[in-house]
C-alpha cells in the first residue's frame, strides 16, 4: 500500500466512483464526499413500467477500453449490450433525409452515395470533393472545428451534416470547439493523408464475416442501465458522506461547508467543472472553471409502438437551418432494445441551447408539451404514455480553442499541491471512458507520489 491509508474523493459522479474503486483496489480507506443526496452525478437510471430510462448518458464508445475493463473487473460484463444501428437521418430542408452511405462522423468516404444524395447541391458536392486536393489546414496551433471543416469540405457539408452530428456530443457549437481537444484524430488524419475523405476511408474497418455492417454498433451500455455500474462501485467506499459539500481543498486537508477540516494522505478532486476553481483557489483552476459551460434539456417520451411512425434506423439529428427547437431525436427502443418493453417505443429529444435558458424554469409539463410540438413538426407521434424531463444545468464543459493550454497550466499548478490530484470531464474528455481513465490515472499518481514521499 506504499504507506497510504486514507484517501478522500470529492464528487460522486462516475469519475469519483471510479476513483474510489481504484483507490480501494490499491488498499486505501476511502471517504467520498458528495454535495447532493445521491451518487452517480450525471448518470441516472430510472425504471418505470418496464422501461429503462437513462436520464443522462445512455452508453459509451466501445473503442476506448478503460470503462469496459472496469465493467469486466466488477463482473458486469455479462450485462453489456451493444447499440443497434441502422439508417441515419438528418432533418434538413423540411424532411428527414438519409445520410449518404459511408459517411463517418459526417465525413463522406464513398463516391457514389455522395454523388446521389439529395442532402447537398452539386456545388456543395464539388466543394467537398476539393478536400482531395487542398493543402493541410491545421498548421500546429489550435483552431475551431468550424474553421477546419469549412476549409476542408465547404460550408454545405458542415452545416447540413457535420455540425448537427458533432455539436451534439459536446452540446456546443463548432465555432467554439477546439479541434485539438475535441477531435484530435482529424488532425492526425490530415497530417498523415492530407485529405480527410481519403484518411477516413482508410480507417473504415473491413466488414466482419457474418456481421451486417449496420448491425455492429459502436456504443456499449448495460442491459439494466448505467445506474448498475454506479451501484457496483458503491462498496469501494468505506465512508460515504452524501449531502456534504466540500468548500476548500489544501494539501492533505479537506474543508467542509460547516467548517470542519479533515486530514487525508491523498485527495482526489472529481467534482463538476465549475467547482474546481473555488475549491483550490488557484488562478489556473479558476481559469478552467470559468470556461464556458452549456445547459441542456432532454425529454424522454414513451409510446405504444403503433403510435410512432415506423422508420428503419435509430434516430436523426436536425440541421440548425430548420429553426426547430430540437437538435436531435433518438429512437431509444431501436438503438437500445432493452430500454423499452415489447410493442412500446421510447424517444429521447434534445432541446437546443438557444431555447434552454427560457425553458429551464418552466414546469415539466410545459417543457414536455413544447418538445412534443416541435417533434410533431418532423415525425408523427401519438399521445405519450408518459414523459420525463431532465434539466442538465450548466454542466457540459466546452472545450474551446486553447483548452489544452489551460489544462496544461492547471496540471502544472496542481503538481505543486502535495497529495492532491484532479480528474474528470473538464480535463481530457467528457465521455464516460475518458472520465474513468482520468480517475484511474489520478489515483495512480497519488500512489506514486506517496511511494516517493515515504
Ligand atoms: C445529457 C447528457 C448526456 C450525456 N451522454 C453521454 C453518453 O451517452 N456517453 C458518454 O460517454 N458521455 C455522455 N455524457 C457526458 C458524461 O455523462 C459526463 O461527462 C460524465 O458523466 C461526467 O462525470 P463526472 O463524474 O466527471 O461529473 P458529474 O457526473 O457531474 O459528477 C460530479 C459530482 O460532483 C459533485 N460535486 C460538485 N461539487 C462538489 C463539492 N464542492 N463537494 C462535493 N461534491 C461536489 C456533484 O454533485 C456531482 O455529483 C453526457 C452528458 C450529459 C449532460
Amino acid at each position: 500500500m506504499n504507506g497510504l491509508n486514507k484517501i478522500a474523493i470529492i464528487g460522486g459522479g462516475v469519475t469519483g466512483m471510479a476513483a474510489a474503486y481504484y483507490a480501494k483496489q490499491a488498499g486505501a480507506h476511502v471517504t467520498l464526499y458528495e454535495a447532493s443526496d445521491r451518487i452517480g452525478g450525471k448518470i441516472k437510471t430510472v425504471y418505470r413500467d418496464g422501461f429503462v430510462l437513462e436520464c443522462g448518458p445512455d452508453g459509451y464508445m466501445a473503442r476506448k477500453p478503460t470503462l469496459t475493463e472496469l465493467i469486466t473487473e466488477l463482473g458486469l460484463d455479462d450485462d453489456l449490450v451493444r447499440s443497434k444501428t441502422g439508417t441515419s437521418y438528418i432533418y434538413v430542408r423540411n424532411r428527414l433525409r438519409q445520410m449518404p452511405d459511408g459517411s463517418v462522423m459526417g465525413i463522406p468516404t464513398k463516391f457514389w452515395p455522395m454523388v446521389k444524395t439529395d442532402l447537398f447541391t452539386w456545388r456543395g458536392k464539388f466543394r467537398a470533393g476539393l478536400d482531395l486536393v487542398l493543402p493541410r489546414v491545421y498548421a500546429g496551433s489550435d483552431i475551431s472545428l468550424d474553421t477546419f471543416f469549412r476549409a476542408r469540405l465547404g460550408s454545405e457539408v458542415v452545416e447540413a451534416m457535420i455540425e448537427p452530428l458533432l455539436s451534439g456530443i459536446y452540446n456546443g457549437t463548432l465555432d467554439d470547439m477546439s479541434i485539438e481537444s475535441t477531435f484530435p484524430q482529424f488532425i492526425t488524419i490530415e497530417q498523415k493523408t492530407r485529405s480527410l475523405i481519403l484518411g477516413m476511408k482508410s480507417l473504415t474497418p473491413p466488414v466482419q464475416a457474418g456481421v451486417k455492417p449496420r448491425e455492429a454498433g459502436k456504443f456499449l451500455s448495460l442491459g439494466q442501465g448505467l445506474g448498475v455500474l454506479v451501484e457496483a462501485l458503491r462498496p469501494s467506499i468505506d465512508r460515504l458522506c452524501l449531502g456534504t459539500r466540500v468548500t476548500a481543498v489544501r494539501p492533505h486537508e479537506v474543508v467542509l461547508e460547516d467548517g470542519t477540516v479533515e486530514s487525508f494522505d491523498g485527495i482526489v478532486l472529481a467534482t463538476s467543472p465549475h467547482a474546481l476553481g473555488p475549491l483550490l483557489g488557484l488562478p489556473e483552476a479558476e481559469r478552467l472553471s470559468s470556461l464556458k459551460r452549456t445547459s441542456s434539456i432532454t425529454v424522454l417520451a414513451a409510446f405504444e409502438a403503433a403510435d410512432v411512425a415506423a422508420l428503419d434506423g435509430t434516430g436523426y439529428v436536425i440541421a440548425k437551418s430548420e429553426g426547430n427547437a430540437l437538435t436531435a431525436c433518438s429512437w431509444m427502443h431501436k438503438k437500445w432494445p432493452h430500454m423499452a418493453p415489447e410493442n412500446k417505443a421510447l424517444l429521447r429529444v434534445y432541446i437546443g441551447s438557444a431555447f434552454v435558458p427560457d425553458l429551464l424554469t418552466a414546469s415539466d409539463d410545459v417543457i414536455a408539451d413544447f418538445a412534443l410540438r416541435e417533434l410533431r413538426k418532423i415525425q408523427d407521434v401519438g399521445t405519450p404514455l408518459f414523459t420525463r424531463v431532465e434539466r442538465h444545468v450548466d454542466t457540459m464543459p466546452q472545450y474551446e480553442v486553447g483548452h489544452k493550454q489551460y489544462v496544461r497550466a492547471f496540471e502544472e499548478a496542481m503538481s505543486t499541491l502535495d497529495g492532491v490530484e484532479a480528474c474528470g470531464a473538464i480535463l481530457h474528455g467528457v465521455g464516460l471512458p475518458d472520465c474513468v481513465d482520468s480517475a484511474k490515472q489520478a489515483v495512480s499518481r497519488i500512489m506514486t507520489e506517496q511511494a516517493v514521499s515515504v
